[in-house]
């Protein structure tokens, strides 16, 4: 019997293979496995459903992840990937794997912030799992939304000449992990030191509360605007590129000096004597959006602030970052080394 390390086949490769042994037999199944959320007929609308786990010491550190924060960022994750469908959240169930570890009032903790990012998104709890677990904190959260049949965007459909644009700014959660990462190795060093948080108070938030952007998804709506495809940045732009590449069978040239990357995070980036562009091409956890607009429509877009444009789609199959000086770098799985040296 042939044994295949799951590390050979990768994260996407593990999820093409399920793919290709999925057979879906419900016609109202319009959108399976390989979108940011299964889209499914309801009728008068489309239902979608995205799911996302989060696991202790491969998504976060107890040590200095706020409890609170993470129930909101389980919500925040799957919300985010419902906007990338341009739909909205409506209710979510959440599963919790514990360890003897936690205690009631840890739980109670979680569930404040899940509570907060219900509020905020307007998204009704509506039941879940209860375990135990031998190794850690298992936070699983499933969320079901709504969509205009006309409105729903694939990671397929860019076409060429459309406009990329990403929402907000793109590299931060990256530099809040690192600072949080080095606060924790001081602090382990020395426990008398304090972290030194206060500087890096966006950062920092950037990585333990991201928010989906459901906020985009009303401001399109209201311009009439629909993207021609989407997917949300949770794996750094250059992974995200590629998929819209893939599913839409396009190319994509991106403009270095278009990205939106605060001055805070080019700050961190001198501290760490790191790119700042390999933080936004090869890092991740921005929960942006990423997102191709027709010609015709990006007159309208134009109006939304938190909207950049940062590259445009072409018929050749050809992935490329466009540096300042016009050197032409490819956008690869593995992204972005070449600059570096
Ligand atoms: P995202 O980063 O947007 O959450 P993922 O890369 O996690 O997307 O998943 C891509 C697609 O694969 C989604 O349609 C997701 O539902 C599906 N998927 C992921 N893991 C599995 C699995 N174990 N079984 C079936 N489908 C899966
Ligand atoms: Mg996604």
């Amino acid at each position: 019997m042939q044994r295949t390390n799951l590390s050979d086949l990768g994260e996407f490769g593990l999820i093409d293979r399920i793919k290709g042994k999925t057979e879906n037999v419900q016609p109202s199944t319009i959108m399976g496995i390989g979108d940011d959320a299964a889209v499914i007929d309801s009728g008068s609308h489309y239902t979608l459903l995205a799911s996302d786990m989060l696991v202790e010491g491969i998504h976060f550190d107890l040590s200095y992840t706020p409890l609170k924060h993470l129930g909101y960022k389980a919500v925040a994750v799957n919300v985010s990937d419902i906007a990338a469908m341009n739909g909205f959240p409506k209710q979510i169930t959440v599963s919790l794997g514990l360890s003897n570890r936690f205690s009631v009032e840890a739980v109670d903790e979680i569930y404040e912030g899940i509570h907060a990012a219900c509020k905020n998104y307007q998204v009704d709890l509506v039941g879940g799992d209860t375990t135990s677990s031998k190794s850690g904190l298992i936070i699983s959260v499933t969320a079901l939304g709504e969509v205009a049949k006309e409105a729903v965007v694939y990671r397929k459909g860019a076409q060429p000449n459309d406009v990329l644009c990403a929402t907000g700014d793109l590299g931060a959660a990256y530099f809040g992990l690192q600072i949080l990462e080095r606060e924790k190795q001081v602090f382990m060093e020395n426990p008398n030191m304090s972290p030194e948080l206060k500087d890096h108070e966006y950062l920092v938030g950037r990585q333990l509360r991201p928010e989906g952007r459901t906020d985009i998804v009303h401001e399109l709506r209201d311009r009439n605007v629909v993207p021609t495809s989407m997917i949300d940045i949770s794996d750094g732009l250059a992974s995200e590129v590629l998929h819209l590449s893939a599913h839409s069978g396009m190319g994509f040239s991106v403009f270095v000096d278009n990205l939106p990357i605060e001055n805070q995070t080019l700050l961190a980036a001198e501290e760490f004597k790191v790119n700042p562009i390999t933080a936004v091409v090869n890092g991740g956890e921005d929960y942006e959006l990423l997102m191709t607009i027709s010609q015709k429509d990006y007159e309208e877009v134009k109006g939304i602030p938190e909207i950049t444009p940062i590259g445009f789609v072409t018929k050749e199959k050809n992935n490329i970052l466009v540096t300042k000086s016009g050197e032409h770098v490819p956008i690869t799985a593995q992204g972005w080394k070449h600059l570096e040296d």
